[in-house]
């Protein structure tokens, strides 16, 4: 599973790197990046948590 930050939607508020830092981290643009691809299995649910959580629907998963 590939987790992936539509950048044109992160507003950067910082939530998902809380929730799930093993799979997202901030970018300097002060926009979420998902830097662990594929996701592993065991921070799945975190990542799939931090992805319910974004404000924005941000974030994706695809297999
Ligand atoms: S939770 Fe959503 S809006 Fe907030 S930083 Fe992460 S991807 Fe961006």
């Amino acid at each position: 599973m590939f987790a992936e930050v539509d950048k044109d939607a992160c507003i950067g508020c910082g939530a998902c790197p809380e929730v799930c830092p093993e799979v997202f981290r901030m970018e300097d643009d002060d926009k979420a990046i998902a830097y662990k691809n594929p996701v592993p299995s065991e921070f799945l649910e975190s990542a799939k948590e931090a992805a319910e959580g974004c404000p924005t629907e941000a974030i994706h998963f695809q297999e």
